[in-house]
Order: structure tokens, then C-alpha cells, then sequence
């Protein structure tokens, strides 16, 4: 029997007859700025489920777990039930949304490393950003996860990075979840999409024409729908050819 176990505001999550199992419902609802900013994106859930089926795949085809059974709709994909670490794990390449606000770096300096941060997932005091002895201090995670989160985000973003460009995409930055399963292995959980990464078309010199992501609907900066067709379309056909090479 299914139930809805939890509803987020991008995905709702059910039970399945298997109690190892979830499925993921991926909605057309977007929201922004701690869900101060709401609205709807056509097609948006089929979108982010395709590219998160796409880029979880590629990122299992290079070692890297992740709780993605198999997709079981267009917009709906069967996982691995794992318990969810309350940490959002940010990567940057490239300066920009809070980092900028925070630091005064100005908007598409490139960074001399990967910078990965940990903010709390804690929609009530807006996911502020922790410090690794506020995490420790909060019980979040061990040092011993903390080492494997900083390690898998640093991979995974090599991986994806060189997937982007393959696309003519430029990697920005990017939000990832991830969780425990039964035996406490950390995997690759939530999704990657334009609704969680900053992505910037490479063939597009005009700053707010380059954009590919959901700050296309946090800015106003229209074309919305156009702009995650054009990721999804991408990520799709460099996969496709990827496969054929393989
Ligand atoms: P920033 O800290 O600059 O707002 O976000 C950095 C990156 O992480 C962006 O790619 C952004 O989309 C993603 N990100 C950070 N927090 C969240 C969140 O709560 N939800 C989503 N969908 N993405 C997030």
C-alpha cells in the first residue's frame, strides 16, 4: 500500500509495498527564498526527474553511490529509503548568489579551489551556514561522515563538471543531500537539477541570457521553462552519445 510519507516543496515522497523502498513524486511547483516566493514551472517535474535520472546514473557509472533505483514515470523515480543528514552540502566553482552577498566577491570570479560548504537543513532558522564545530556540536554528522560528505561532493563535482562542459555547460555551484542507508553507508540522495545547481550556457556571453537555472524564476528573468528544456535536452543527448562510447 502507498502513503505520502512527506511533502517538500519541490518533491512529495511515498511508501511503497517494499519498506526499503520510496518513491519520489517530482512537482511543477517552485518556490524561492524560503517559500517567501511561489509559482509553478510547466513541465518542471518530469524535467528535473529526467536530468536527475541522467546525472545519477552518470555519477553511478564513476563510483559514486546514490539511492536511485530506477525511474518509474516521467516524473517519478523509485529510491533506496536512507535517512537523510540535515546538512545541505554546497560546492562552488565560480562566485555567486550568497557567497557574493556574504563576501563581497564579485559575481563570476572564478575560485582558486572547489569551495564546499555545509549549511543546516532547517527551513525555521532559513539553512544558515554551519561551521564544521557547529556541526559536530549540533550532532549533524561525525568527523568520520564529514570527511566522506567533503570527499563525495569534491568527487562528484569533478565528475559533474566535466559532464557540463561535455554540454557547453558551466558548472556554478550546486546544493547536494545525502543520506544513511540500513548498513549506515552514506549515499547520494534528493536530486540535481535546475532547481539545485547554477548553471551557465557557455555559448551565451550576456549575463542574464547565460543563465540555465532556477535563478532564471528567483530573478524574473523569464524564459523559465525554455531554459531547464534546453539543460534537459543537453544532459539527455550527452548522455545518449556518452553511452555509445562506452
Ligand atoms: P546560494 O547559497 O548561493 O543561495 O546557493 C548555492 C547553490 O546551492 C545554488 O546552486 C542553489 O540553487 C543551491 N541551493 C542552496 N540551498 C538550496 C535550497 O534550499 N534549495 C535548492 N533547491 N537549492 C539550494
Amino acid at each position: 500500500m502507498t502513503e505520502k510519507l512527506y511533502e517538500g516543496k519541490a518533491k512529495i515522497l511515498y511508501t511503497t509495498d517494499d519498506p526499503d523502498i520510496l518513491l519520489t513524486h517530482f512537482k511543477d511547483d517552485a518556490t524561492a527564498f524560503n517559500a517567501q516566493k511561489r509559482g509553478t514551472i510547466v513541465e518542471k517535474g518530469k524535467m528535473n526527474c529526467q536530468i536527475t535520472v541522467a546525472l545519477f546514473q552518470w555519477l553511478e557509472s564513476k563510483g559514486i553511490p546514490t539511492h536511485l533505483i530506477k525511474q518509474s514515470a516521467d516524473d517519478k523515480i523509485l529510491v533506496k529509503r536512507v535517512k537523510i543528514i540535515p546538512i545541505e552540502v554546497v560546492v562552488r566553482n565560480i562566485a555567486a548568489g550568497s557567497l557574493c552577498r556574504q563576501t563581497g566577491l564579485e559575481e563570476g570570479s572564478k575560485l582558486p579551489f572547489p569551495l564546499v560548504e555545509f549549511y543546516f537543513k532547517n527551513d525555521e532558522l532559513g539553512d544558515p551556514l554551519l561551521t564544521r564545530d557547529r556541526l559536530l556540536i549540533l550532532e549533524l554528522a561525525t568527523e568520520e561522515q564529514l570527511k566522506q560528505l567533503q570527499n563525495l561532493a569534491l568527487s562528484i563535482n569533478q565528475h559533474l563538471q566535466e559532464f557540463f562542459a561535455s554540454c557547453q555547460i558551466t558548472l556554478v555551484d550546486f546544493k547536494l543531500e545525502f543520506g544513511l542507508d540500513k548498513q549506515g553507508k552514506v549515499l547520494l540522495a534528493d536530486e540535481i537539477s535546475p532547481d539545485t545547481c547554477r548553471l551557465w550556457d557557455q555559448t551565451e556571453k550576456d549575463p542574464q541570457k547565460r543563465v540555465m537555472d532556477k535563478d532564471r524564476f528567483r530573478r524574473d528573468l523569464g524564459k523559465v521553462e525554455t531554459a531547464y528544456q534546453q539543460v534537459q535536452k543537453r544532459v539527455l543527448e550527452q548522455l545518449g552519445s556518452a553511452k555509445k562510447g562506452l
